[in-house]
């Protein structure tokens, strides 16, 4: 078989076989076919798209790149999530503990930032000592104690996803439904969990920036799940504007920290509660979302749930002192205050660019070999709904160096003051 012809096939709308789909996958795993040609089938799936059954044929060749975690020695319904990627979008980080506080155990296998998103690994790393790399033994044994786990995919998960997921992060051929269908699912499904809450994002920060395209993706992740035996749900939910506050690694930790403290913003602990309930109900502690809510509610407000992210973190090497004191995390040398340029109500601010005047600071990468500076980022004193005066704050730039001009520019151009806003709607719909 020659790669030209598999990327014949695909540039011309047909349905690659099972036998192309292998071609390209293990070949390009192995390193025997070049990024330029795995690129030019990348882009061509891009404009095509897939049909569910090359979709499903793609997520099982990538599965099947590498190794699987088996957990079925861990008792419990072991229960994970997985977000399409958004700005501000810190949720794993504090779900994982508070849902493992109830004694349903959570492997979480999470990614680096893509494109204009934060990446949850990229968060943790900001806390001195923390791995992300851990081994089989060490990722079953600390699920087994400690009951949670956030880290990369284990030695060899899905050693396809990694190659590929770096070359479309270059090749702008992220937003593709069957190729972030086949990533997340191939991961997952490799991961040994039970059951798995997705949460896709729509709007201007996401991937899908319409609805119906994010429904779409939920469906085909939903589908690829069930179709393996694995118990899924998928939330629809809102990346107008940043989630939460802090945009930034170490910031976005502080508000981890903060909502597990019983202090974090109001959307952030909203879609944290949607989300949790639906995994509490997953592991069969509740019947239905609404009685799983005050269950989590308590664990927030006994201080379990800030307990075990204490022991995770400490379980994977990290200072656990940074849930009394972030200043063990880098800290920014500058903080600029950027005022409003009128009064009235903010109407919108563009997550997507805001992600970028991030990125642009140091806090992503804008090629797959960046240092990332785990300091920066923006905190967003208004959000949208929010009464502004003239000349008061609505964000704060968290910056390493002293000429912020491009990044103020970029800011002020995203940020639409208007006399009224529209209400948000936090969480669109869910996927069955
Ligand atoms: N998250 C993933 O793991 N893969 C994608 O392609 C997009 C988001």
């Amino acid at each position: 078989m020659r790669m030209v012809d598999v990327i014949d096939a695909k540039r011309n709308g047909g349905e690659l076989t099972e036998e192309q789909i292998r071609f390209f996958v293990d070949g390009y795993t192995a390193g025997d076919i070049p990024d330029y040609q795995a690129s030019a089938l990348l882009m061509a799936i891009w404009f095509n798209g897939m049909a569910p059954e090359e979709t499903r044929l793609l997520t099982q060749a990538m599965l099947e790149s590498g190794d699987c975690l088996d957990l079925s020695d861990i008792p419990g319904v072991k229960v994970d999530k997985h977000s399409t990627g958004g700005v501000g979008d810190k949720v794993s980080i504090p779900l994982a503990p508070l849902v493992a506080s109830l004694g349903i155990p959570v492997p979480m296998i999470s990614g680096r930032g893509l494109g204009h998103t934060g990446g949850t690994l990229d968060k943790l790393e900001a806390i001195p000592g923390y791995t992300v790399e851990l081994d089989e033994g060490r990722f079953k044994e600390q699920l087994r104690e400690v009951g949670c786990v956030i880290a990369g995919a284990t030695g060899n998960i899905a050693p396809a996803d990694r190659r590929i997921y770096a070359l479309r992060d270059v090749t702008d051929t992220v937003d593709s439904i069957p190729l972030i269908a086949g990533s997340i699912m191939s991961k997952k499904i490799a991961s040994g969990t039970d059951a798995l809450v997705m949460d896709v994002k729509t709007g201007a920060g996401a991937f899908m920036r319409e609805e119906e395209d994010a429904v779409a993706l939920a469906r085909a992740l939903v589908d690829i799940a069930h179709g393996s035996g694995m118990e899924a749900v998928a939330v629809i939910s809102d990346m107008n504007q940043p989630l939460g506050r802090k945009i930034g690694n170490a910031l976005e930790i502080e508000e981890s920290v903060e909502l597990l403290r019983g202090e974090g913003p109001a959307d952030l602990l909203e879609l944290v509660l949607a989300i949790g309930s639906q995994m509490v109900v997953m592991a069969g502690m509740a019947d239905t979302p609404e009685e799983a809510r005050p269950l989590l509610e308590a664990r927030i407000a006994d201080g379990s749930a800030l307990e075990r992210f204490r022991a995770m973190v400490e379980a994977q090497g990290g200072d656990g002192s940074v849930v009394d004191d972030f200043t063990v995390m880098p800290q920014a040398a500058y903080q600029f205050d950027l005022p409003a340029p009128r009064s009235g109500v903010v109407a919108s601010m563009a997550a997507d660019e805001l992600g970028i005047a991030s990125m642009m600071l140091g806090g992503g990468r804008a090629t797959k070999d960046d240092e990332l500076d785990y300091a920066v980022g923006l905190v967003l004193n208004k959000k949208v709904g929010d009464p502004v005066e003239e000349g008061e704050s609505l964000l704060t730039i968290h910056s390493n160096r002293e000429d912020v001009a491009d990044v103020v520019d970029l800011v002020l151009d995203n940020i639409r003051i208007a006399d009224a806003a529209e209400p948000v709607e936090l969480v669109h719909r869910m996927v069955l």
